[in-house]
């Protein structure tokens, strides 16, 4: 398991507040021309012209959201990031600032915040977004942290969850289930560690499930594809709840059914070897497991030839009449209402029927 590969330990009382927040931001860049002021005055201050302007905020709790024993720190703050400009991505916007706010108990040293902010400035400078402002305090026990992100756009090119036609296609980029699978590793890999702390676990046959899982990525490449492929969804999400609930949040919104395909599900090589091991099933998995950070969209049946064959993109289903409901097709052509379960069904002992 992770180990302190830092035996160094600063305690936060002796840089105090603003000694902490200067020695964690004094490498900040500023790179987006639309930031006037960054850190450093009561309010930053940003210009976007004509543009719209797109906010996401999330917050992350230490034992709810992460666990340290598994989830470096380092990774703790890029997935941070991640996750926010995921929600600016499924605005089809870019996202363009950061502010991040951090409540830590006196249990971690000046070293831990380092690494965490050494995270939070990588995916900075990877998905090239300013870090702006943010807040800097204690807590009593455990670690809290909120990024909002903010994100630019042009009016006509923002998609909203309201905007799926009834024969619209569903589409979903990259493959699913994943980071879900990849958290059981781990959880496993806890769970012998704390039997015997000597053991060396071999994690070779998960990388790709772990790194779906601690090291997330948002796909703010899909804007570009879509406008290259002159693709304008009708209306997109991002899956951070798992697919089943959020093809619900697109249907609900949009007032349309859907018929969802098993024999569509885009699902990786090793995810499969790994449900298979677990003794899982992984159509389950792909439908509602969550933390995958795909895009989830739809677009008009004539975009059908801009998108087939496409490796970035699955389409998955079709939208329906909303009296006709919301269901998963299976590869035995039998009808399943889909039943949005979210990030937790799992642990339950329920089958999907
Ligand atoms: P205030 O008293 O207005 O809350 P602070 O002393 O908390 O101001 O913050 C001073 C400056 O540092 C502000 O620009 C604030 O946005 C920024 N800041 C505070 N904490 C962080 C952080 N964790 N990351 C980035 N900027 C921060
Ligand atoms: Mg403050």
């Amino acid at each position: 398991m992770i180990e302190d590969k830092n035996p160094q330990r600063t305690t936060l009382g002796a840089l105090g507040e603003f000694g902490l927040i200067e020695h964690l931001t004094k490498d900040v860049e500023i790179n987006q021309p639309t930031t006037i002021k960054g850190i450093g005055d009561d309010a930053a201050v940003l210009d976007f012209k004509d543009k719209k302007i797109v906010v996401s905020t999330d917050l992350l709790i230490e034992g709810v959201h992460f666990d340290l024993a598994y989830m470096p720190l380092k990774h703790l703050g890029y997935k941070a990031v991640v996750v926010n400009v995921s929600d600016i991505c499924a605005m089809n916007a870019t996202a363009t600032q950061i502010t991040v706010s951090i409540a830590v108990s006196n249990r971690f040293p000046v070293e831990a915040l380092e690494e965490l902010y050494d995270g939070i400035r990588t995916a900075a400078k990877v998905y090239n977004v300013d870090i702006v402002g943010g807040d800097t305090t204690s807590s009593q026990k455990g670690m809290i942290i909120s990024i909002t992100a903010i994100g630019e756009a042009d009016e006509e090119d923002i998609t909203y969850r309201v905007g799926a036609g009834s024969t619209d296609l569903l589409v979903v980029t990259g493959d699913i289930g994943a980071a879900y699978m990849g958290l059981q590793v781990l959880e496993r890999e806890k769970q012998v560690f704390q039997v015997n702390p000597d053991n060396q676990p071999d994690l070779d046959a998960y990388t790709y499930l772990i790194e779906r899982q601690l090291k997330p990525e948002a796909r703010k490449d899909i804007k570009l594809l879509l406008k290259a492929l002159e693709i304008k969804p009708t209306s997109m999400i991002d899956i951070s709840d798992g697919l089943s609930s959020e093809i619900m949040h697109l249907c609900k919104q949009s007032n349309v059914g859907c018929n969802l395909y098993e024999d569509k599900l885009p699902l990786d090589p090793q995810f499969m070897n790994v449900c298979e091991e677990f003794n899982i099933d992984s159509t389950t998995v792909a439908i509602n497991g969550g933390e995958d950070y795909e895009l989830l969209f739809t677009v008009r049946m004539e975009d059908f030839d801009k998108i087939k064959g496409n490796p970035n993109f699955s389409v998955i289903g079709h939208m329906t009449q909303e009296s006709e409901g919301i269901h998963l097709v299976t590869r035995a052509n039998t009808k399943i209402p889909l039943k949005a379960r979210g990030w937790n069904a799992l642990s339950t002992d329920e089958d999907q029927e």
